[in-house]
């Protein structure tokens, strides 16, 4: 008898940083902060299901590219929101004003723009089981055994 769990959508789960596989777990120890160490602590296994959340080594370094283009994103939607809420003008400095306004605004959403990068960039990767209860994680000792890796 298959038992599928009630879960969270795929958007729901990557922006709620948790585990691609289950859905429920977090895949982050500590909740977001401007101390960024503790904010990027991961689990190294998710808690619920025990999906690794580092697939392999240097799995995360993609996510910089991610990062990238949100912070693109972001931008494109400040700025068409300025022009909307507040104009733009060449004979004034409102411009400048939403580039101010927009670099902040980055630096503040920087920690959760970092969480989320690699939140959605293992969701690329890991896929959801519905059945994570029935099913054991893939098995990724063998590229993650650090005894291997000191082997190189
Ligand atoms: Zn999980």
């Amino acid at each position: 008898m298959k038992e599928k769990m009630k879960s969270r959508s795929y958007l729901a789960s990557a922006f709620g940083c948790r585990c691609p596989r289950c859905r429920e777990g977090k895949l982050f120890k500590n909740s977001v902060s401007f101390r960024f160490k503790k904010t990027m602590e991961m689990n190294k296994d998710c808690p619920v299901c025990g999906q690794a959340t580092e697939i392999e080594v240097g799995f995360y370094y993609g996510t910089s590219y991610v990062s990238y283009a949100l912070t693109v994103a972001i931008s494109v939607a400040t700025l068409v929101a300025w022009y909307v809420i507040i104009g733009m003008s060449t004979s004034d400095n409102r411009f400048f004003y939403w580039l101010g306004f927009n670099a902040v605004f980055l630096i503040l959403l920087q920690p959760w723009l970092m969480r989320l990068s690699r939140s959605l960039w293992i969701s690329w990767f890991v896929k959801y089981d519905p059945y994570w209860k029935e099913h054991k994680p893939e098995d990724v000792s063998e590229r993650m055994n650090p005894d291997q890796a000191n082997n190189w």
